[in-house]
């Protein structure tokens, strides 16, 4: 089985408390051997510039965090960076792990798109447009009630990573701001990391019609571990397949996948320390009554299937 995780933080994680991704540890939740051991073929890492860099030091935070990521995450240690369709076939018949560089907010970018193609330039293959504040693209879930969508820098970054080839990525967007995506992309557009508001009313969770629409966009939910997002105190794994039931009763199970946020949240949903229990959640999904072939594609073969469509060739 492929699994594929659409969202971590470990990047900026590593670089922050000094370890190296390329080794195994007891800190964080993710590395490349406890990646390995979890049976997740494919990551995607976001260059997460946190909040003590913004404003002004995003670009610089994002390319440190670019240079640590090609650093820790290369052919050496067993990875190797996924650019393109080609990267991905290859690596797909080779027994590395897959990882994909995305950015989670547009502050680095500085209202420039020339920063978007140099960053594009520099092996990053998606872009959360905003993360829960108001950027130069749009509004966060934070500013929502200013009903504020995408600004016109924001709809240009668009139709830029649709031409490039780059996952637009929707989480933490505001909701005018998600409508705004949808209507402009011409190609599939994910929720890398959030969950339905239908069972846990939280704003970074995606409504039923954000859903149908992602969906009929041929695009892809990753389902969130963090607490908050996931159900009450104390909910495990059996309230996140309450998410992925929901998803699937609503679009069916082409359109959701897993986007953990390891390493951007200091608490996970009980009875999951670290990637290492995936397994856990994979199990869950079995006592669901999941078949075989629904689990392989909630896993990854959804994602894989995006990528292809998304990513350019070569
Ligand atoms: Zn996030």
């Amino acid at each position: 089985m492929i699994c594929v995780d659409m969202h971590c933080d470990s990047v900026a994680e590593a670089l922050k408390t000094g370890r190296d991704l390329a080794r195994r540890s007891q800190q964080g939740h993710t590395d490349l051997p406890r990646l390995r051991q979890a049976g997740i073929k494919l990551q995607f890492f976001a260059l997460f510039p946190e909040r003590a860099y913004c404003p002004g030091r995003t670009l610089y935070q994002v390319l440190r965090l670019l240079d640590y990521a090609s650093e820790t995450l290369g052919e050496e240690a067993g990875a190797m960076m996924i650019a393109t369709r080609r990267d991905l076939e290859q690596c797909l018949a080779t027994d590395k792990i897959g990882a994909l560089l995305t950015i989670e907010g547009g502050e680095p970018l500085e209202g420039e798109v020339r920063i978007l193609r140099v960053l594009h330039r520099l092996g990053v293959r998606g872009l959360g447009l905003t993360w829960n504040n108001r950027n130069e693209l749009g509004d966060g879930v934070d500013e929502s009630r200013s009903g504020g969508g995408l600004t016109r820098f924001g709809r240009q970054v668009v139709r830029e990573m649709n031409r490039l080839g780059m996952i637009v990525d929707v989480s933490h967007l505001s909701e005018a701001g998600f409508w705004a995506t949808l209507e402009l992309s011409r190609a599939p557009v994910i929720a890398s990391h959030s969950n339905c508001m239908a069972i846990r009313d939280h704003p970074r969770n995606l409504t039923d019609r954000q859903i149908k629409a992602i969906a009929q966009q041929d695009g892809l939910v990753g389902v969130n571990l963090v607490p908050q997002f996931v159900g009450p105190p104390g909910a495990g794994p059996s309230s996140l397949i309450d998410h992925i039931d929901h998803i699937c009763e609503l679009v069916g199970d082409d359109y959701v996948g897993f986007g953990t946020d390891f390493d951007g949240t200091d608490e996970l949903i009980s009875g999951v320390r670290d990637v290492t229990d995936l397994p856990v959640l994979i199990e869950a999904l079995r006592d669901r009554g999941y078949s075989e072939a629904s689990i392989g594609k909630i896993c990854g073969l959804n994602c894989l299937r995006v990528l292809r469509s998304v990513l350019p060739e070569k």
